[in-house]
C-alpha cells in the first residue's frame, strides 16, 4: 500500500488557504460548467486517504466516483503502467496492435457473467462504451429503438444525454437529443406507490406495456439498464424486476445491455452486480473501476453480437491505450489478490448496520440501501417521503469540513452516497461513519 499515512489530519480549514488560491485560479480559467464538489486541491492519495496542498488528509468515501476501488496509485497499477510508459505509449490498436489490449479482452471474457463465447471492444470513457453498445445492438438487430429507465444515468455525450433521465444538470439547454430513445418505469421500491412488495411485478409490467404498446417490441434494438442506478440515487431495483426485463428482452430478440460502469469490478461485493440475481447480459459496459484511475472503458458481450459491426465501424484513436490497458491488468490482478469482492461485502457489513442505527436516531433518514461498498441514505422531510435536498447538502458540507469526502446523488438531489476505496482500513471506515453521525447530530 501507499506510504501515505492512513489517518485523517486537519491542519487548516477545509479548503485551506492554498486550495482557496488555486480555486481562484481555476475559476478564472476553467469553464464554469466544470463544477467542484469539494475544492481541496490534491497532491497525493492512496488507500483511504486524500492529501491536499495545505497538508490536510481527508478520508475518502468517494473514490473519484467509484473509480479507485483498488486505491489510488495501487502498487500493481503503478508498476504495470510505469513499465508500459517506458516501453511505448501509443501506436493505435487499429494501426499496429499490442498484447495488453488482447489481455484485457481475455480478462473481461473470463470475469463477466456467462460462459458463452465473448468478445470486447475498448474505449476511453463510460459514455463512449454505452454509445458503442447501442451501435453494436443496432447493427446486430437492424432495429432503431433503445429503451432506458427512470433515474438512469449513462453519460454526457449526445446519445448518452438522451439515455440519461435527469435534466439538471446533465441535459438542461444541451438538446436536441438523439431520437428513438424511450424511457420506462424502474422498480424503485421506496417510492413505489402501491408499496415495495409490488414494485418488481408492477414496474416490469408497466415497462413491458410501454415497449409492446407504444414502441413495438420488434423495433427495439436494446434495453439498457444499470443493475443498481448510480447517479439516479443508488436505487437497487426490487428483486425480480431485472430477471423479468431480461427474460422479456430474450423472448423478443432485444439485446439486454447491463451498464455496470459504476457497479462493476467488485464494487457491490461481486465482480458484477448482475450476478446477484443470476442475470447474464448480452452486452455489458464497464469503465470507472476497471483501470485503477486511468481512462479505460469496455463493451463485452456475446461474440456473435459483438461481431455484428463491420470492420472499421468501431474504435477510436485512443481506445484501449496501452498504458490504460496495463493499468487495468494491474487493477484486476489486485482485485483478485486482495479478494476485493469480499472486502466490498465487509464494508457493507460495517456501514449498513451503523447507518441503520443512525436512521433510528435521525428521522431525516428515510432509507438506507445498497450492496457491498455502494451504500446510500435517502434523506426526507421527517415523517414523510418528501425529498430533502437541503439537508443532504448540509450533511455533505459538514462532512467535508470535518475532513470526509462524501458525494450526493439522486434524481431529487437527496441521496448521500458512500463509495470508499475497497482497500480502506476499517478504522478509517468507522471514523468516517463517526463524522457522518456527527453531521446528522449537528443539523
Ligand atoms: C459514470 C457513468 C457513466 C459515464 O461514464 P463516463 O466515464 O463519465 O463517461 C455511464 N454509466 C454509468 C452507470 C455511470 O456511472
Amino acid at each position: 500500500m501507499s506510504e501515505l499515512p492512513q489517518e485523517r489530519r486537519l491542519v487548516s480549514a477545509v479548503p485551506g488557504p492554498k486550495s482557496e488560491e488555486l480555486l481562484a485560479r481555476m475559476r478564472a480559467t476553467v469553464a464554469g460548467g466544470i463544477s467542484v464538489t469539494l475544492p481541496v486541491f490534491v497532491t497525493r492519495a492512496g488507500g483511504g486517504v486524500v492529501e491536499d496542498v495545505d497538508g490536510n488528509r481527508l478520508i475518502d468515501f468517494g473514490s473519484g466516483i467509484a473509480v479507485t476501488s483498488v486505491g489510488n496509485s495501487a502498487p500493481a497499477v503503478v508498476r504495470r503502467a510505469t513499465e508500459q510508459l517506458a516501453d511505448f505509449t501509443h501506436t493505435c490498436v487499429m494501426i499496429t496492435p499490442y498484447e495488453e489490449y488482447v489481455e484485457v479482452a481475455e480478462r473481461l471474457a473470463e470475469l463477466t457473467p456467462g460462459d458463452h463465447p465473448k468478445k470486447s471492444a475498448l474505449f476511453n470513457s463510460g459514455a463512449e462504451a454505452v454509445e458503442n453498445a447501442v451501435k453494436i445492438a443496432r447493427a446486430y438487430t437492424k432495429r432503431p429503438a433503445v429503451v432506458v429507465f427512470e433515474h438512469g444515468y449513462h453519460g454526457r455525450t449526445n446519445l448518452t444525454m438522451a439515455l440519461t433521465a435527469k435534466n439538471m444538470p446533465y441535459k438542461d439547454g444541451f438538446g436536441p437529443f438523439a431520437p428513438e430513445v424511450y424511457r420506462v418505469p424502474l422498480a424503485y421500491g421506496y417510492r413505489w406507490l402501491t408499496g415495495p412488495e409490488h414494485a418488481a411485478e408492477e414496474a416490469a409490467a408497466a415497462a413491458i406495456d410501454v415497449i409492446t404498446k407504444q414502441i413495438g417490441a420488434d423495433h427495439v434494438a436494446a434495453i439498457v439498464i444499470e443493475p443498481i442506478a448510480g447517479e439516479g440515487g443508488f436505487i437497487e431495483p426490487a428483486k425480480g424486476f431485472l430477471p423479468r426485463i431480461a427474460r422479456f428482452a430474450r423472448d423478443n430478440g432485444i439485446v439486454f445491455v447491463a451498464d455496470e460502469i459504476q457497479t462493476g469490478f467488485c464494487r457491490t461485493g461481486q465482480w458484477f452486480a448482475c450476478e446477484d440475481e443470476g442475470i447474464v447480459p448480452d452486452l455489458i459496459t464497464t469503465a470507472k473501476g476497471i483501470a485503477g484511475g486511468l481512462p479505460l472503458a469496455a463493451v463485452t458481450g456475446r461474440a456473435e453480437i459483438m461481431d455484428a459491426a463491420h470492420a472499421g465501424g468501431l474504435g477510436g484513436t485512443y481506445g484501449g491505450n496501452p498504458v490504460a490497458c496495463a493499468a487495468a491488468l494491474g487493477a484486476i490482478e489486485t482485485m483478485k489478490e486482495l479478494d476485493l469482492p469480499a472486502k466490498a461485502r465487509r464494508i457493507g457489513e460495517i456501514m449498513t448496520p451503523r447507518l441503520r442505527a443512525m436512521q433510528e436516531k435521525f428521522p431525516v433518514i428515510g432509507e438506507v440501501r445498497g450492496r457491498g461498498a455502494m451504500i446510500a441514505v435517502e434523506l426526507v422531510e421527517p415523517g414523510t417521503k418528501e425529498p430533502n435536498p437541503a439537508v443532504t447538502s448540509a450533511v455533505a458540507k459538514a462532512c467535508h469540513a470535518a475532513g470526509l469526502i462524501v458525494l450526493t446523488c439522486g434524481t431529487y438531489g437527496n441521496v448521500l452516497r458512500f463509495l470508499p476505496p475497497l482497500v480502506i482500513g476499517e478504522d478509517l471506515l468507522n471514523e468516517g461513519l463517526d463524522i457522518v453521525e456527527e453531521a446528522f447530530a449537528g443539523l
